[in-house]
């Protein structure tokens, strides 16, 4: 199968005063027709940079320093603004959280949709794109008679259905979802998180999911991609999460832990001591380090590279070691 997005070797320094700060390091993965991908870490982990830099929507100082970005094929930093400007929505798009500053507030919902399907397919008649708002807005479950309002006339749920529905409107191969559903509150959260997972399974696209919110990730993702300090130091598959904790990355185990577990309200929820490092001047060796239990001598001088497990993949020294067994 060929991948829908490849991710190879990708590397983002920001320039600041103090120096360079490297937000995304040495990132290499695939996404494959049809997959769920989430990628998980705290704030400042570097996810967001690496999905703008997926995108090629980095702003300011910001820059891809090394690697490559492929979508169907195609290296996404050669091709020129015109020809980035087509690809963009027709074969990837994206939902943020902020439904509000991706809409524009002076334009009604119809007017934004049929805009984004005659700006890429301009053949199409006025009548065909209205046609085709309906069935988006069927998709989304909006009453199309929503159709004539302005955003700011909707609830936060609303919007960020148009948001998909504008997204997914030219079928794009890959949906790249960054925080789609933190601004909402928790049953809006809830059945937006049903309604892209049925959406995806009625018309088919790889979505790359990025959230700080594990239990969100895991019941979505089929593969997660787990980010500290600018680095994956996990993919994992999300059905194994439950049982088997022990085969994990000492940071995955913390971030799982910290979910409040509505089956056994009486567990200890237990977080991960400390905070995230300092990206100008990260720990020597694993950057985990000063935060893991699990730490040894050669933790703080060599860094782990990711190594294959069965199917997951870890960056630790110590992954068998957590589990009773050695080398
Ligand atoms: Fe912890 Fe060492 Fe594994 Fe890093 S390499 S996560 S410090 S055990
Ligand atoms: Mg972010």
């Amino acid at each position: 199968q060929t991948p829908i997005l490849e991710v190879d070797h990708l590397t983002v320094v920001y320039e600041t005063a103090k120096g360079d700060v490297i937000a995304v390091r040495d990132v290499s993965f695939s996404l494959y027709p049809n997959e769920i991908m989430g990628l998980i870490g705290e704030s400042g982990s570097g996810k967001s940079t690496m999905a703008y830099a997926i995108l090629r929507m980095l702003k300011g100082a910001a820059r891809v320093v090394h690697g490559t970005v492929r979508i169907l094929g195609k290296d996404i930093y050669l091709l020129s603004p015109e020809e980035l400007r087509k690809f963009r929505w027709s074969h990837f798009s994206m939902v943020f959280q902020s439904a509000m500053n991706a809409l524009n507030p002076v334009m009604t919902v119809e007017a934004q949709v049929i805009d984004t399907l005659k700006s890429h397919r301009p053949h199409l008649t006025r009548l065909e794109a209205k046609e085709r708002a309906l069935e988006l807005c069927e998709l989304v479950r909006i009453d199309p008679r929503y159709l004539k309002s302005y955003p700011h006339e909707l609830s936060g749920g609303m919007r960020q259905r148009i948001v998909i529905a504008i997204a997914i409107a030219l079928e794009p191969s890959l949906v790249i979802m960054d925080e789609p559903t933190t601004a909402l509150d928790v049953v809006v959260q809830r059945s937006i998180m049903d309604q892209i997972r049925d959406i995806q399974m009625r018309v088919h696209f790889s979505i790359l999911f990025i959230s700080h919110d594990f239990s969100l990730v895991s019941e979505l993702a089929t593969r997660i991609a787990i980010m500290y300090a600018g680095q994956i130091v996990e993919f994992t598959d999300s059905h194994s999460l439950e049982d088997r904790m022990s085969l994990h990355h000492p940071y995955t185990e913390g971030l799982w832990n910290a979910i409040p577990k509505l089956a056994n309200r009486n567990i200890v929820i237990e977080g991960i001591p400390g905070g995230p490092p300092n990206l100008l001047k990260l720990p020597e060796g694993c950057s985990f380090h000063p935060r893991c239990r699990y730490k040894s001598e050669i933790c703080s001088a060599q860094t782990p590279e990711l190594k294959t497990y069965g199917t997951y993949e870890i960056a630790c020294h110590h992954v068998l070691d957590k589990e009773g067994h050695h080398d």
